[in-house]
């Protein structure tokens, strides 16, 4: 008898297919799971008993009576909390949306339900994913599951935590500047930033429009390839303007081999000083794992990189300002009522829905796109965001992927960084990567010499080359399992087999 958590989500959809448990067993195994764990984890805002349930059995249905299956057919998934997802409420991790059911449902989470997957709940993140570390959820704290006393990262925190804890195979996340890749960092678990356009975010709630990215949290580079299989299939959104056709076959090459592949570094990089030791000695190892297979490291350059952070703050606000208008109380979000103005109504629903971070990012970006700041500001991050894209083309003229840190420390203690401006260098490594658009995955390399949390590297490939980053990801994960550093498939110690999950 296996416990839930120890299985992949393929041989979770393998064994449902060929009738080794049912749907509604790994569906009970996984709520059951989030029952035994989550009170102290707290990676979910809402569990979707009655959906998962009614998912699996139509799955175990559809098998009895020999209809086709989808390809992650009874594999449980989580979905963060900006996803609308009918049946549920998508609240943005924000007391703006604490009310909000949703009407439709995201083009991403419809791809993973058409592939039979069993939806199992929303995810907690940073309120409306600004944040690294899920503290400005308005409603709670989601609690590292390697540590309970350190912070899951952010802003898809929960999605990363839930994954982590084996409570869910697979969740996916958005990422507007890091928020898929640093959680996932934090919590020893696989997380993919497609190619800007390769997944639809029709029906997710938007952030920075030309930044954000959906893509999939897993316990490893194989689960994320057939989720991303699953992402695509069926073609380009046609209500996502964004959207682009890519072919659907991550996993099919995936274990080929990237002998002979170039990966490029950068020394300034693995050298900064805000780097810390550990996390720098996982870089020597990430590159030693990376050459045992075959691949060859060479050097090579970004030269606007440190331009990279101010940009973001810059595009990143002022989008976000421009999209979280519709908030204002009438058409979504809580609305005070008996105001003597629209004026007085708009200024105090808004005041009361958004929380500190919400409003500092709004203010932040209504001040930068006010006419005479506009071009001192927002223009010449346009400008540093084409010289970042060019730098990226040069760069992967020489190789066929960057191998950078992921974040320059591990997950850190709650209230251990209350500087804002501290906690927006924490994306350092990440965000350029949004700037270009280019995909960009990171994979755990084992746990840190001093803290023993979680560490990853990341790896960014050209755009719409997200098949090959893939290959080098799973390249990255071989060398390091072989050398004993970390496992794929690995759920944080605490809460492996926490609970009676056997199937
Ligand atoms: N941490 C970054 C921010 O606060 C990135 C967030 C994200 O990717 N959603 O903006």
């Amino acid at each position: 008898m296996e416990s839930f958590d120890c299985l992949s989500a393929l041989q979770i959809a393998t064994g449902v297919a060929h009738g080794e448990f049912s749907a509604e067993e790994v569906a009970r195994a996984s709520l059951e799971a989030i029952d035994q764990r989550d009170g102290d984890v707290a990676a979910f805002l809402q569990v979707s008993y009655e959906l998962a349930l009614s998912a699996a059995k139509e799955t175990d249905r559809r098998r009895a009576m020999g209809e086709p299956l989808g390809m992650l057919a009874g594999v449980p998934v989580a979905f963060k909390d900006n996803m609308n997802v009918v049946g549920t409420k998508t609240t943005c991790a924000s007391r703006m949306l604490e009310q909000y059911e949703s009407v439709f449902t995201a083009t991403c989470v419809t791809r993973l339900l058409e592939a039979g997957a069993t939806p199992v709940g929303k995810t907690n993140m940073d309120e409306f994913a600004f944040g690294s570390s899920t503290e400005s959820s308005a409603f709670f704290c989601t609690h590292n599951p390697w540590d309970v006393s350190r912070v899951p990262g952010g802003s898809s925190g929960g999605s990363a935590a839930a994954v982590a804890a084996g409570e869910v195979t697979i969740a996916l996340g958005s990422d507007t500047g890091g928020s898929i890749r640093q959680p996932a960092s934090f919590c020893g678990v696989v997380g993919f930033k497609p190619t800007y356009g390769v997944v639809s975010r029709y029906g997710v709630v938007a952030f920075g429009s030309s930044l954000d990215q959906v893509g999939p949290f897993g316990r490893s580079v194989e689960d994320v390839a057939l989720t991303m299989d699953a992402l695509v299939q069926g073609g380009r959104d046609p209500l996502d303007s964004t959207s682009q056709e890519v072919e659907a076959s991550f996993l099919a090459g995936l274990h080929e081999s990237c002998a002979g592949m170039r990966v490029g570094v950068i020394p300034q990089l693995i050298e900064h000083k805000g780097l810390s030791e550990e996390v720098r000695a996982g870089m020597d190892v990430a590159c030693v794992a990376l050459q045992s297979q075959g691949v060859e490291i060479v050097e090579v350059e970004l030269p606007n990189m440190a331009a990279a952070m101010a940009a973001y703050y810059v595009i990143g606000p002022c989008e976000a300002f421009s999209n979280l208008a519709r908030f204002d109380g009438v058409r979504y979000g809580c609305l005070v009522p008996g105001c003597a103005s629209l004026a007085e109504q708009t200024a105090r629903s808004r005041a009361k829905g958004f929380g500190p971070e919400a409003k500092r990012r709004q203010m932040l970006g209504a001040y930068l796109l006010a006419s005479g700041v506009y071009n001192t500001y927002y223009y010449p991050a346009q400008q540093v965001r084409t010289l970042i894209t060019d730098d990226y083309r040069a760069a992967f003229k020489r190789c066929d992927a960057i191998l950078l840190p992921s974040v320059p420390t591990v997950a850190w203690r709650f209230g251990e960084v209350v500087d804002p401006t501290r906690m927006y260098a924490s994306d350092l490594f990440t965000i350029s990567n949004n700037i270009a658009g280019n995909g960009g995955i990171c994979v755990p390399i084992g746990l840190g010499e001093t803290t023993g949390m979680p560490m990853a590297a990341q790896l960014q490939g050209p755009a719409f080359q997200d098949h090959k980053l893939l290959r080098i990801a799973r390249t990255l994960e071989c060398g390091v399992a072989s050398m004993g550093c970390f496992e794929p498939g690995t759920v944080a110690p605490a809460f492996v087999h926490g609970g009676d999950e056997s199937l």
